[in-house]
Formats: C-alpha cells, structure tokens, sequence
C-alpha cells in the first residue's frame, strides 16, 4: 500500500466494521456498517458516504478506489447504518459488494451534497433507479405523514426490487428499460396533476434521465428550478462519478 493511501486510511477516513450483509433483492446487497463516527455524526436524510472500497488494493487505479453510497438508514444510539448497493453495473464497486464480507475493515468519509431531504414542500414526486431507491425511502420515511407522496422507481426485472428497511413498500415500480425517459414521462402526466400545493420533484440515478427530466419539469412543465432537485449517481460513459 503506498503512502497516500497509508495517509487517507490513519488520517483523512474513518473506519467501520461491515457487520452484516443480506441479499435483498436479485442484484441488490444490504450493507450494514458499524463504527464510531456513525454515533457522532450530524445526520440529515440525504447524506452519503465515501467509501474507500479499493483501498489497500495495488492492483486498481486511484479514481476506482472509492465509490459513494447513500444512507439508506442509520441507528446512532448503536452506531451502525445500512447501505444499499446495486450490483448491476459490474463495476468495482459491484464487485466489492458482491465479495465484501462480515468482519471487513471499511474505511470512509462522510459527504454532505444538496440532494437533502426538504419538507417545505405539500406534495413530492420521487423518481429514480435501483441505484436511488434506499436515497429516496430516506426521503419518504423522514417526510410529515401529512405529505402527499408520489413515485416511479423503475428497473427492467420485477426481482431487482427491495422494501423499505421498515418493510413498507410505499413506491411504484416499473418494469421498463435503461434510459426509459418516453415511458416516465407518460406516467408523469399521470401523476402531475393528481399533486396538491407546493410540490418538489426528486430524481436520481442515471445523469440521461436526470437531465432530460429537469428540462422536461422546467421547460414543458414550467416548474420552478428550486422545486426540481436532480442527483446523477451514475452516468454510462464514465465509472464512479463522485
Ligand atoms: C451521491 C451518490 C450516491 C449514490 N448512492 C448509491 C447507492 O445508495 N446505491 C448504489 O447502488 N449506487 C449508488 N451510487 C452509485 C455508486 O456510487 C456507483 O457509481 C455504482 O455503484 C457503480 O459503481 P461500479 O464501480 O460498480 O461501476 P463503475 O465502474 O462506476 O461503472 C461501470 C459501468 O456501469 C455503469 N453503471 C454504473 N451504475 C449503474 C447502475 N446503477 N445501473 C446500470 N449501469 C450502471 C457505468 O455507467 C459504467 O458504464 C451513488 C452515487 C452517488 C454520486
């Protein structure tokens, strides 16, 4: 290991024990992570983490070394939280969750963005990926009860699905291919007029359906650019992104 990674591991990440892991769908692992930076942190539905999965490993270069994860849910009285990961894209980061074990040494930073939860809102349409879907049930579960909630989580097999961490299934799934911006469209001028008061779109996951579906809530919608909150968590012509 040289000495950067020697330098990031002591001094710049902090360190967990992945202290469980279940399969819960056909290509998605839970991940539970264990240390003592989960019970400290200042926690906000939306945060994400860092997480240094090539470290150690000499025979991967530096950008593959770290892939981000959101926080799918986290108990800080225990210090541990839950990750979701999809392992479609075949990745290192696929990779390392598909052969991670209990017991690992992870090691990682905590990473704050804008793709927070917001309840200023009345009404929220959230929109994503297998990739976004834990982001998205952290949005859903930290939201009043008195909001109205609308969804289209998509992937192309019915099996790829999880539950919520409560086991609640509150969103839609779709069956529909990779880029399917024609078909969420057609289902989001089903649901835009049924959404009541001030309304905030979340969409995330793949950076073609992201941009093409800001333009589509700005430019054919005419909704206001503060209430179309977008994260590209991946995008097909590049490996990692953050
Ligand atoms: C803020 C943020 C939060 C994220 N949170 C999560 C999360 O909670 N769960 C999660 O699974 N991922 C999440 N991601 C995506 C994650 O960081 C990785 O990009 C993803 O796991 C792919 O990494 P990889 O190393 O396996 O593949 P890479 O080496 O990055 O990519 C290999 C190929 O697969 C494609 N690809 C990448 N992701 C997908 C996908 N989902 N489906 C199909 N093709 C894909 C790439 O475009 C590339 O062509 C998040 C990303 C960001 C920026």
């Amino acid at each position: 290991m040289g000495l950067v990674e020697n330098v990031l591991k002591k001094l710049v990440l902090d360190e967990a024990i992945l202290i469980e892991k279940i399969k819960i769908s056909a290509s998605v692992f839970k991940i539970r992570l264990q240390g003592k930076s989960i019970k400290n942190t200042d926690f906000t539905p939306g945060y994400f983490l860092r997480l240094g999965i090539g470290i150690g490993n000499d025979n991967i270069s530096f950008k593959d070394k770290v892939r981000s994860y959101s926080v799918w849910d986290i108990n800080k009285t225990a210090g541990y939280l839950d990750l979701a990961i999809a392992t479609d894209s075949n990745g290192i980061g696929s990779q390392w969750a598909i052969n991670c074990k209990v017991g690992d040494t992870v090691y990682y930073k905590w990473k704050k963005g804008n793709f927070l939860v917001d309840d200023s809102a009345d009404s929220y349409l959230m929109i994503g990926d297998l990739s976004a879907l834990s982001h998205l049930y952290i949005f859903n579960r930290n939201l009043p009860t008195n909001k109205q909630v609308e969804s289209l989580v998509y992937s192309h097999k019915s099996s790829d699905f999880f539950e919520d961490i409560d086991g609640s299934k509150p969103f839609n799934f779709h069956n529909l291919e990779a880029n399917p911006v024609d078909a969420i469209v057609k289902v989001i001028k089903e649901i835009t007029p049924k959404m009541t008061g001030n309304r905030i779109v979340y969409i995330a996951g793949d950076s073609r359906v992201c941009v093409e579906l800001n333009h589509y809530f700005r430019n054919e919608l005419q909704w206001e650019t503060n209430k179309i909150k977008t994260k590209p968590f991946w995008n097909p012509d590049k490996k990692g992104l953050e």
